[in-house]
């Protein structure tokens, strides 16, 4: 960084978290800036959190590394404070740069990821609370009473949780505090997330298990960059395994971050933690309180929490000094983020290891087709696990031709699926019918007219969703009450359901085995993180005879009673025009099947198809890994696309078709010269139209080698700037395309 000192001020470059992409020039007073300990004025270093006028407004923002523009001393406004608890590192200050470089997203909206509100920046106040003081009042009542005893032992406790423990309204608990009973007090600020301990609890590993852990232990040791891919089947104990690696991070000293897409984050897997490690981690998910959030992003920022498992956006944590990042189901379509700043938090997290000098370890039964060509071309190590803990076999997956098996007319299960479920009913075990759709029926028509019920602002059907009464758009959100009669016609009693959804599955399971306890697992059907994680552990109690769900139940979890999982539509997602399609299909049934036999006795997984001869399907049932991975990899080179090209997607929408499209074709005339691009459409995209904007795309294909993000900036360097309406969306490496 090169500040400027003049004889009377210092000047800083200053990244704010706004829909910019350069940073600020700001003059750091003299007064205001001395440090806490009472020494003299410091400078400011790159990395420090500030607060600065910007328009009307103050806002938090980072000393930056860039050169300061050179502009009139007194024209400059002054830094108005400076937090003194963290500094964002040299590396980790890179990565925002990285990241904002490779997905042309403006600086200051990367930085928005990783800032929060003033409060992280401030050590955690004391809380509020109340403890038992005074005599035992003199008037008792039922309430009263009930108070006292969730008191009782003398803690001290925040007056909310006395409500709620006791279940008394807030003016029973004030009353007592009046009564000279309760009497307010401060808890210490919480304690942030014990240490904690690598060698707590370790397991005995199997010897496969033993030779990988030994790997990801070296690599930690290394302490340098490596890409390590952690390809073991469903049940091999992935996760005992880099729970070596993070052992081995903390007794270096380091901070470890485990991501897991959002749905794995459940308590089965905290209590695992727990149990190895002998504390809980700190928790980065979207159902934390905000409070929860500050604590922890200050703890990783001054380095008291030593471990974080958190969804994608915990990539974004300021950590201190990060030894290891885990990415768990790293194939998962949930470490994409598809607005503001479009980037992949699998690839980021490899970038930040590089950035900074540290090992990432990919896991999965399933890699990427990505992460799977690049463990072949040697740039990752691939530690193998290709058997399942404890002796148990892989399950026995076998194909149901629907054609030569077809259901009952309306129905959707076939003879042999059905007479599955009852066979493992009859043992005692748990059975899983799959379905990765939402709702009762994925199209409504009017058996009159032939009406079809499409969302007002998208170009969808709407899905029926027969608990909640409603069609809905599973784009949009859209929702209208399933009206009596068809709009278009008026005739009573015509609407129809085509298809099926979760739902239409749940309620013929009800008709066929009316006395079993069926749960059905639907993230429409699921209020938040808590609830979900009590329906898991309902099924993985083995209370739950049947299990019916969408891929809410195919990630990463544990049912010890799960020796059944039938597939409903092994073709679902096959037919569509992306090229991803086959990888997601294998990836989404490989998972699901793998929920059936991981503990005890050979677990069974039926795949319902009309195409049981396309080598996706083929693949599945034959169980041939390998198999799935060369047809695909030949596919893409044949068409160039990734692993062996690079992708970008341009969308381009607009409240008006017209303007989308007409822009669409003025920056296909603006494609800078080059050989190795090629630019298709403007097309229409996949969703055509979107919340009532009209979209174009366009694809922009270049060899492997090619430097992509440097072309795409020069090539919108030369189109018009999008007026109106219009809005251009880039994203590079598109996950569908
Ligand atoms: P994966 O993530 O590879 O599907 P898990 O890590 O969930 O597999 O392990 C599958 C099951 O085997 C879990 O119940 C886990 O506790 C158990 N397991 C794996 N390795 C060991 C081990 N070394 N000792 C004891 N139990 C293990
Ligand atoms: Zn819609």
């Amino acid at each position: 960084m090169r500040i400027i000192v003049s004889s009377t001020c210092q000047i800083v470059s200053v990244l704010v978290p706004v829909y910019v992409d350069s940073s600020y020039s700001y003059r750091v007073p003299n007064g205001p800036l001395d440090t806490e300990d009472g020494a003299a004025p410091s400078k400011l270093v790159a990395g420090q959190v500030v607060k600065v006028p910007l328009g009307p407004r103050s806002v938090l923002g980072v000393v930056w590394d860039d050169d300061v523009a050179f502009t009139d001393n007194n024209r400059l406004k002054d830094i108005e404070h400076v937090y003194h608890g963290t500094v964002l590192s040299a590396n980790f200050r890179k990565f925002v740069d990285w990241i904002a470089q490779y997905t042309l997203a403006q600086r200051g909206m990367v930085l928005r990821m990783v800032l929060r509100g003033e409060e992280s920046l401030l050590p955690p106040k004391p809380i509020k609370a109340l403890r038992l003081a005074g005599p035992v009042p003199a008037r008792m009542t039922k309430a009263r009473e009930q108070v006292l005893s969730v008191m009782e032992g003398g803690l001290a406790q925040v007056k909310a949780d006395i409500v709620e423990r006791s279940g008394v309204s807030a003016s029973v608990v004030d009353g007592l505090v009046k009564a000279g009973t309760l009497e307010p007090c401060f808890l210490p600020a919480p304690a942030l997330v014990a240490t904690p301990q690598a060698d707590f609890a370790a397991p005995r590993l199997s010897e496969q298990q033993e030779v990988a852990a030994q790997q990801l232990r070296q690599a930690v040791a290394a302490d340098c960059f490596a890409g390590l891919l952690l390809d073991g089947v469903t049940g091999s104990g992935k996760t005992e395994v880099y729970f070596e690696g993070v052992a081995e991070a903390l007794r270096h000293g380091k901070q470890i971050l485990i991501m897991v897409p959002e749905i794995a984050l459940t308590g089965a897997f905290l209590d695992r933690f727990e149990a190895r490690f002998g504390v809980r981690p700190g928790e980065w998910h979207s159902g934390q309180s905000q409070r929860y959030k500050n604590l922890i992003w200050r703890g990783v920022a001054t380095g008291e929490i030593q471990v974080v498992v958190g969804a994608r956006s915990s990539l974004m944590l300021p950590f201190r000094d990060l030894g290891l990042i885990v990415v768990d189901e790293e194939h998962d379509g949930a470490y994409k983020q598809e607005d503001r700043v479009i980037y992949n938090a699998r690839d980021m997290a490899v970038v930040r290891g590089h950035l900074s000098g540290f090992p990432v370890v990919l896991a999965s039964a399933t890699p990427s087709v990505e992460s799977h060509n690049n463990a072949l071309q040697g740039r990752y190590s691939r530690i193998h696990l290709p058997d399942r803990f404890g002796g148990q076999s892989m399950p026995d997956i076998a194909l149901i031709d629907m054609r030569a098996n077809p259901p009952e007319k309306g129905h959707w299960l076939s003879p042999v699926l059905i007479e599955a479920v009852n066979e493992t009913l009859e043992a005692g075990q748990q059975s899983l019918l799959f379905l990765n759709r939402r709702g009762y029926a994925p199209l409504t028509l009017c058996r009159t007219c032939g009406h079809r019920f499409q969302c007002p602002s998208c170009s969808t059907w709407l899905v029926e969703h027969r608990f909640r009464k409603q069609l809905v758009c599973h784009h949009c959100g859209h929702c209208e009450p399933v009206p009596p009669a068809c709009p278009a016609c008026g005739q009573e009693d015509s609407l129809v359901a085509c298809g099926p959804g979760v739902e239409r599955i749940a309620e013929e399971a009800a008709s066929l085995w009316p006395d079993r306890h069926i749960v059905i697992l639907s993230s429409d059907l699921i209020h938040g993180v808590q609830q979900l994680r009590t329906e898991l552990e309902l099924i993985s109690s083995g209370k739950a005879d049947i299990v019916i769900g969408t891929q809410l139940v195919a990630k990463g979890h544990n049912f010890p009673a799960m020796m059944l999982v039938g597939v409903i539509d092994a073709d679902l997602g096959l037919a569509h025009g992306d090229l991803r399609a086959g990888e997601k299909v294998f990836q989404t049934l490989a998972q699901v099947t793998g929920r059936a036999g991981r503990h005890t006795g050979q677990g069974r997984g039926l795949l319902q198809s009309y195409a049981p001869d396309h080598p996706v399907i083929a693949a599945l049932a034959n169980g041939d890994r390998e198999g799935f991975y060369t047809y695909e990899l030949e596919q893409r080179h044949r068409a160039m696309m990734p692993p062996f090209g690079r992708l970008a997607a341009i969308i381009l929408s607009a409240e008006d078709r017209e303007a989308a499209l007409s822009y669409g074709r003025l920056m296909v005339r603006a494609v800078p010269r080059e050989n190795d691009v090629r630019v298709l459409g403007p097309a229409e995209a996949p969703l055509s139209v979107l919340r009532g904007r009209y979209r174009f795309r366009l694809l922009v294909a270049t060899p492997r080698s090619f430097s992509l993000s440097p072309w795409l900036r020069l090539w919108l360097s030369q189109c018009p700037k999008p007026k109106g309406s219009l809005r251009v969306q880039i994203d590079v490496d598109p996950v569908s395309f």
